[in-house]
């Protein structure tokens, strides 16, 4: 660990803590207690620099930054509290691994590490959820709120929609101007009733809501299909 990491380390660590000179000590005052926050779930990296300072956190509408070693740019942080003092601190993954932060079950080292993955991973899987739960909620409307319900329990029962499902939502919330991240959305088509939608669909539409949205296996699949039915009928090539 470098002499700066400690230092930066040092100065953000020890007005929160019971310990006052000895870094070793203080970091030990300290426990992760397995909470992942996702504080942008919805944004890109760019060049655009103005932090705040909100709870342990320097931000602004793009960057995070770790409130140990202050330099890292982050998505996610984990939240970390002071036994002796109750303070709380949101730090990078790296930081708990470099300093070694105990988690809350106890755990140091591998194990702790283990336990950081699986918490992101459900963090980002709940991310995702509710970015799709509150895309519907927000379609919702006095003549649909059935149609957009039913979608709704849909989700909760399946995890993703048929190509016919997400080709309404898809329509509905570019109508009504609600940005949506297609990565989150998910499309089921394993049954042949779900791949027969994609000819139903129509190459337009098809590029526009529902490539963006497919996996990679998805699209090989939609494109060997589209392709064999199109040398039945005209002998062109799949447009995608
Ligand atoms: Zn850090």
């Amino acid at each position: 660990m470098t002499n700066w990491w400690l230092e930066e380390a040092k100065k953000r660590l020890f007005p929160l803590s019971k310990e006052q000179n000895i870094l070793e000590i203080a970091i030990k005052e300290w426990i992760w207690i397995y909470e992942v926050i996702d504080l942008y779930p919805d944004r890109k990296f760019e060049n655009n620099d103005d932090p705040e300072f909100i709870d342990g956190v320097e931000y602004n509408e793009e960057y995070a930054y770790c409130g140990l070693c202050g330099k890292e740019r982050l998505r996610y942080v984990y939240l970390i509290n002071n036994v002796f003092t109750n303070n709380f601190l949101y730090v990078g993954s790296k930081c708990i691994e470099k300093f070694d932060i105990v988690s809350q079950s106890g755990n140091i080292g591998e194990e702790r590490n283990k336990e950081l993955k699986k918490r992101l991973s459900e963090t980002k899987k709940t991310t995702q959820q509710n970015h799709v739960i509150d895309c519907l909620e927000e379609c919702i409307d006095s003549l649909n709120e059935e149609k957009y319900l039913s979608f709704i329990k849909y989700y909760k029962e399946n995890g993703a929609f048929t190509p016919l499902q997400m080709l309404v939502i898809a329509r509905r919330l570019e109508k009504q101007n609600i940005k949506y991240n297609p990565q989150f959305f998910k499309i089921k088509m394993r049954r042949d009733r779900e791949k027969k939608q994609i000819f139903q669909i129509g190459p337009n539409d098809l590029i526009k809501y529902i490539i963006p949205i497919m996996t990679i296996n998805q699209k090989k699949a939609s494109y060997s299909l589209l392709e064999t039915e199109l040398k039945k009928i005209d002998g062109l090539p799949c447009p995608f």
